[in-house]
């Protein structure tokens, strides 16, 4: 089957196809050291030709694994779920277009954070771009349909997405229905259009192809701010979670909240500290010890304020009034990049809080002013002390890094956070981990956990243990109610509901309606595994009641 699928691509123009062989070459690095192997791989250059390949899949009931950028870290990379698969690599596809009347860009999936900021700087229209912690080399439709999020205005990235156009898995086109019905204005206006909504089943699907797709991109405000927190105490942190909820309600132009832990704040210094080769309980004294000398609070905030100026001016106040618990610093762009030009020349025995977020802060600046900064992804590189400063060619999964994210989400209440705390650094400790903790808000009734799992990745035996260790904190934080926002390819198995499942039927039954062989994303948040085949079993077996 395979061979002769490859056999037909290889007459395809507009695409550079590659075996097994090549393909694990060029794709098969993982930050996460899963070895899920693609079958093959295309890489498109050309969009034209996807309709073809996929009607060639269909015909030889060959998988495909679409991805816009392939660097997914932390989730699998590039790899595909299913070893059965083709990668269809979409990444040199970067056209982009901005419209300045509805503050949109007609993106094709390569395009990348930097490119995005390139065409906005181009067309002079003031536009944000959705950045996140993966830099300038980002795919901007990759992380969206994966569900990712940042600390811009519109924190969630698929819902800044207003039109989606592609292919279903069978080969049927889709767009946005106001397209259709020659309304196309309002198509960049109102994502919903009329009738059923179906671009839900691009996010985290396994349906279909998105061959092009419109962003909303939020105008730069007259006015932000980047705030800093500072908890004493993780007492302290847990008796400001009722009103960081409420002020998340209460003040619009809030964007995500970042809570780090000590050991997190740690991470992300020059120096490294992580690389220390202690262990165990020394390990941990050094790091709390460290962080006292470095006057690390035991948890630092990160937020930011976007409106018109009397708005953010406000909300800072209101802020400080009702956050008890917490000391707050409130900085605007003009007085970080006052304090760039002049923090050399302050005496060395003051401005101690300045110097300690002063990194945090420039790279915030980026976040807000709606620039891709490279600076986010030394998190990955923190096990290694000759990693000083990365450069835009950084690529985690090439350079040998090893990192796990572990992403669920929980209640935002100061319970849950205390919680949390114990039960995620209990079984990153028994692991062998450091607790490398932050809680994101994402609205204001749920916070997103992020934790990274940082390993030695030449190392087989750490690798066993980094993955042991992703399956228990998956494990354990379902048994206590907080489902993973987004998973890694190597772990789709922990989240899938049992095959009998009303959830399972509905995606067995979408499946067969719009990708009958089984041709995209393969597993991808699949109930069952793709081998057992089910997708193709008859509808009446699908619709059979079940005893409950
Ligand atoms: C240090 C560090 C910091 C990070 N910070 C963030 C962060 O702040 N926010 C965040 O969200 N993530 C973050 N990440 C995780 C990840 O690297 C990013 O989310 C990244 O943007 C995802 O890779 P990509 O954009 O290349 O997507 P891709 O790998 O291209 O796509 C992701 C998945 O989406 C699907 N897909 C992609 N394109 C298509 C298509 N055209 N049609 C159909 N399906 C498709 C595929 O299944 C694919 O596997 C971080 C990772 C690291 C290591």
């Amino acid at each position: 089957m395979v061979t002769s699928f490859i056999e037909a691509l290889s007459r395809l123009p507009g695409i550079e196809l590659l075996d097994g062989k090549q393909a694990a070459t060029a794709y098969g690095q993982d930050t996460g050291g899963c070895r899920r192997l693609p079958a093959g791989a295309i890489a498109v250059n050309t969009a034209g030709t996807i309709r073809e390949i996929l009607a060639l899949a269909n015909m030889h009931k060959t998988p495909l694994w679409p991805i816009s950028g392939g660097r997914n870290f932390g989730y699998g990379t590039s790899l595909p779920v299913d070893s059965r698969s083709f990668i269809l690599d979409l990444s040199r596809l970067r056209g982009v277009q901005i419209d300045a009347d509805s503050c949109t860009a007609l993106i094709e999936p390569g395009v990348t954070q930097a490119d995005l900021h390139a065409a906005i700087e181009r067309s002079g229209v003031r536009l944000l771009v959705p950045t996140t912690g993966v830099g300038p080399n980002g795919s901007i439709l990759g992380n969206a349909l994966d569900g990712g999020y940042g600390l811009t205005p519109v924190a969630d990235h698929f819902e800044a997405v207003c039109e989606f156009e592609g292919f279903w898995g069978n080969g049927t086109p889709f767009r946005h229905v106001y397209q259709e019905m020659a309304c196309s204005e309002m198509a960049k206006r109102w994502t919903q259009g009329i009738g059923a909504s179906w671009a839900g089943l691009l996010r985290q699907g396994s349906f279909g192809v998105v061959t092009r797709a419109r962003v909303q991109l939020a105008r730069v405000p007259e006015a932000t701010r980047i705030l800093v927190f500072e908890w004493k105490s993780d007492e302290a942190l847990e008796a400001s979670q009722a009103a960081l909820s409420a002020l998340t309600e209460d003040i619009p132009g809030i964007g995500g909240i970042i809570m780090m832990n000590d050991a997190r704040v740690l991470s992300t210094q020059l120096d490294a500290p992580l690389a220390s080769p202690l262990k165990g309980d020394a390990r941990v004294a050094y790091l709390s010890q460290l962080a006292r000398e470095r006057k690390v609070s035991p948890w630092t905030g990160l937020g930011t304020l976007y409106g018109s100026r009397d708005a953010v001016a406000g909300s800072v106040r209101d802020v400080r009034r009702r956050l008890k618990h917490c000391t707050v610093w409130s900085f605007s762009p003009a007085q970080i990049r006052l304090l760039q030009k002049t923090l050399h020349h302050l005496p060395k025995w003051g401005f101690s809080a300045l110097r300690r977020h002063f990194g945090s802060l420039v790279n915030t600046l980026g976040t807000v002013e709606g620039y891709p900064i490279v600076a986010f992804l030394k998190i990955a590189y923190a096990l290694d002390p000759s990693v000083k400063t990365l450069t835009v060619a950084a690529h985690p999964a090439k350079d040998g890094v090893g990192i796990l994210w572990y992403a669920p989400l929980l209640p935002f209440t100061a319970g849950d956070v205390k919680r949390y705390r114990r039960v995620m650094s209990d079984c990153l400790g028994t692991n062998g981990f450091d607790p490398l903790l932050a809680v994101t808000s994402r609205s204001s009734r749920a916070l997103s956990g992020t934790i990274p799992i940082l390993f030695d990745r030449s190392n087989p035996v750490e690798v066993e243990r980094a993955h042991h260790c992703y399956r228990e904190l998956v494990k354990v934080g379902l048994a206590n109610g907080w489902p993973p926002y987004r998973i890694g390819v190597n772990y789709m198995d922990l989240v899938a509901c049992r095959a009998d499942s009303s959830n399972a039927k509905l995606q067995r039954l979408l499946k067969q309606a719009l990708d009958g062989n089984g041709i995209v994303a393969s597993g991808r948040y699949a109930h069952q595994s793709p081998e057992a085949g089910l997708a193709r079993q008859a509808l009446s077996d699908v619709l059979a009641p079940v005893d409950h």
